[in-house]
């Protein structure tokens, strides 16, 4: 039987929409390679009472608990009173940990205050868990056939200890193989087009789960299913993919930028991209891709239709004709940058993101965007609902998923 496993988050910031909780995401996905999985995880703000019945609960119910935060200085952290309460046991000074507190002062030139001293302190029967980040350590304490871990707060330490100590430990303990698990990355379709497209092929075998992770223009499918079931895995993931056709572009989980740069570096090419309403967020998510400067010339942000003019060499007229959102600008802009900056390619946006700027014929949301090489242009026109920050988001991701597709030598569309 695998084990009943529970995240108890605590941090009032967690609940008053302060901080968003993503150690249980965290979690999740650690324990998934191992075959284990989160039974269920509770947010609880800060206070001995609150933090102390829902660990009580849920050892009650766990054969693991897993709480987060409230293992620092200050008087509000009281999460290890809180266990020490629910365990009917005291609190001691660990050695270890003091001294690399200690350690932590002395190379930042801080005293050693009784504050910082008391992040030394674990329950008296816990293992202190080297946190390699920060200055609290985690702790382990088994009773009675159950194990409650207490880590740290911040998001890198609690992963730094998550995976240093809690994930080694479940492993050994309970050494689940892995179940097998597929992810196909798509792009250019929305998630319920994803699901009917799937859903057509018919129910997918009884040992199998499909499910959709989506964000604008981009919906993830994974598909899951116990160890050892590979080959209907395989062979499900298959039908799936030749149904989704080139909507999918990789097999694991990557950014459409990384699989745009990838692309572009496997057939030798380099890329020149021309913004507008994006103001510069498609360079940005080219330029965050490791080996970028191998594909990637430059980029323009070209706001005004002078800027368009002076640097992308788009015809005045053309402007004044059809407008700077228009197919025709956007393939002017395309071509414009691809030629300034000598790229084999040239990538284009320009639309309204609105709050305001909207007319009947151009309204809020009318977005194109244009890719240009040796062979020709191709635009597409999009009309998306969203508010400014959204459209800018959608109207970035579907130039890459453009972009991505004319690599991979694949319609525009479907
Ligand atoms: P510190 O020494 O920083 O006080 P701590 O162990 O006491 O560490 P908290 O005070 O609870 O932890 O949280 C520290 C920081 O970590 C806060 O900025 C908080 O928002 C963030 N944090 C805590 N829990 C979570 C969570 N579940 N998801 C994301 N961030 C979190
Ligand atoms: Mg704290």
């Amino acid at each position: 039987m695998p084990p009943r496993i529970e995240l108890v988050a605590t941090g009032s910031e967690l609940l008053n929409g302060r901080s968003v909780n993503t150690h249980a995401r965290r979690l999740a996905a650690r324990l998934r390679p191992l075959g284990l999985a989160l039974a269920r995880e509770t947010t609880v703000p800060d206070g001995v009472g609150a933090i102390a019945a829902s660990i009580r609960e849920a050892l009650a119910r766990a054969s693991v608990v897993i709480v987060s935060g409230g293992l620092g200085p200050t008087t509000d952290d009281c999460t290890r009173e809180a266990a020490a309460s629910v365990l009917g046991c005291g609190l001691r000074e660990d050695a270890g940990t003091l001294q690399r507190i200690a350690e932590r002062c002395t190379r930042s030139g801080r005293p050693l205050t009784p504050s910082r001293r008391r992040q030394a302190l674990v329950l008296d029967a816990a293992e202190a868990l080297p946190n390699p980040v920060g200055a609290a350590a985690g702790q382990r304490l088994e009773r009675g056939g159950a194990a409650l871990f207490l880590l740290p707060g911040p998001p890198d330490e609690f992963e730094a200890v998550l995976d240093g100590s809690v994930a080694p430990w479940l492993a050994a303990r309970y050494g689940a193989r892995p179940g097998v698990e597929r992810v196909l990355m798509t792009a250019g379709l929305g998630e319920s087009d994803v699901a009917e497209r799937i859903e057509a092929l018919g129910p997918p075998p009884e040992s199998l789960a499909v499910a959709y992770t989506a964000e604008p223009g981009c919906v993830q499918v994974r598909v899951s299913g116990p160890p050892g079931a590979d080959a209907e895995a395989d062979a499900f993931v298959g039908a799936v993919a030749e149904r989704l056709g080139p909507a999918v572009y990789a097999r694991e989980p990557e950014d459409l930028a990384e699989a745009a740069v990838r692309r572009l570096a496997a057939g030798g090419r380099t890329l020149a991209t021309a913004e507008s309403c994006t103001g510069g967020r498609i360079g940005e998510r080219i330029t965050s891709v490791p080996g970028a400067s191998a594909v990637y010339r430059g980029g323009v942000v070209v706001y005004a239709d002078e800027a368009k003019t002076a640097l992308l060499d788009v015809p005045p007229d053309l402007l004044a004709a059809r407008g700077a959102v228009s197919a025709e600008g956007c393939a002017a802009m395309a071509r414009g940058v691809r030629v300034r900056l000598g790229a084999d390619l040239g990538l284009a946006v320009t639309g309204v993101a609105g709050p305001g700027g909207g007319t009947v014929a151009k309204p809020v949301g009318l977005v194109f965007a244009g890719v240009a090489d040796a062979d020709g242009t191709d635009v597409r026109e999009f009309r998306f609902p969203f508010d400014r920050a959204g459209n800018r988001r959608a109207a970035a991701q579907h130039a890459l998923d453009l972009l991505r597709r004319r690599l991979s030598g694949c319609p525009s569309r479907r």
